[in-house]
């Protein structure tokens, strides 16, 4: 296991494309992926970044949310973990991984698709955590749609009910338990500023969460709360092999200037400097992990 704390070149520190053809269902899992991705379930030291605050991270089974997850409990805080029914074996490792460093972990299933779910997932973090501080509005789905000729409404109502509404219910459910000094942080991605073509609905999607995230940023910074995002670049999830094709997944993150792939434990600090108080004054920003692919 490379240490993620000693000095190294970075192009050669996770793996390189190519990788070996593989594809899954959505939401896919994490355990048949060939190379297992790095959440830093091995890797990731906490420095008391975090101390005492209380979390709710959806997609937290998989991919970013899971490496985020694991990230805030080693950096002292209370996580309420938010994924979609199916992947709740994924969760309760997520959960174990939590409970070892002595912090708590509760278990929110759900499809955010739905207002109501939102509401309760909220309700359920605030209710078993005694409160919230960090609000991390990371799940999401990406259909790929290769021409306009087979665009389907239904395709773009399910992007926007996943990746956009989501957006404000949560924060709505949540903004009354808010106190100043907590962050709302959102996923947003490369493809929000530079589009690839077959991923039109998806982007749009992206491009709409960080404009979200600007727009909030001003509402809510006079309450004392924080609304940031991160952009991340090709990074080695489940997402991938669920719905990029084979083709794509060989060559998976060599177009960017660093020539490989990001894994999932490499945006971690980005999510724990945005919910700490050290980014005091970074608001309405949203932070570029794409390895070298520019988004302003
Ligand atoms: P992932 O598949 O591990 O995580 C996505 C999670 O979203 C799933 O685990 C699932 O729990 C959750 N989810 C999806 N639809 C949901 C729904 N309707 N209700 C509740 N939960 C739902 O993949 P990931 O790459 O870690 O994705 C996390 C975020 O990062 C997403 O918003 C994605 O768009 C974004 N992103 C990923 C990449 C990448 O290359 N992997 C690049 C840019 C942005
Ligand atoms: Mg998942």
């Amino acid at each position: 296991m490379t240490s993620m704390y000693t000095m190294q070149d970075p192009t050669t520190q996770f793996p390189r494309p190519p990788f070996p053809p593989q594809q899954q269902d959505a939401p896919g899992t994490i355990h048949t992926m060939d190379p297992a991705p790095d959440h830093g379930e091995a890797s990731y030291i906490g420095t008391g970044r975090l101390p005492g605050r209380k979390a709710l991270v959806t997609g937290a089974d998989s991919g970013i949310g899971r490496a985020v997850a694991i990230a805030y409990a080693r950096e002292g805080a209370d996580v309420a973990l938010s994924y979609l029914p199916q992947e709740q074996e994924q969760a309760e490792e997520v959960a174990s991984l939590i409970e070892a460093e002595g912090r708590t972990a509760v278990l929110v299933p759900g499809d955010l698709q739905d207002e109501q779910t939102d509401i309760d997932v909220v309700a359920k973090t605030v209710e078993e955590l005694g409160g919230i501080d960090i609000l991390v509005i990371n799940a999401g789905a990406m259909p790929t749609v290769d021409s306009i000729d087979e665009f389907e409404t239904h395709t773009l109502d399910h992007v926007m009910k996943a990746n956009i509404y989501p957006l404000f219910w949560l924060t709505k459910a949540a903004s009354p338990h808010l106190p100043p000094g907590a962050a709302v942080i959102t996923t947003s991605s490369e493809q929000g500023f530079t589009p690839s073509p077959s991923l039109a609905e998806y982007a749009v999607s992206k491009a709409g969460i960080a404009n979200w995230t600007r727009a909030l940023a001003q509402q809510l910074i006079g309450r004392g709360i924080r609304v940031n995002g991160v952009a991340p670049g090709p990074i080695w999830t489940p997402l991938q092999p669920a719905y990029v094709p084979n083709e794509k997944i060989e060559h998976f993150g060599e177009q960017t200037p660093m020539g490989r792939a990001g894994q999932p434990v490499e945006l971690a600090p980005a999510f724990v400097f945005l919910a700490s108080q050290e980014s005091s004054y970074v608001v309405g920003e949203t932070i570029a992990v794409t390895g070298g692919v520019p988004i302003h």
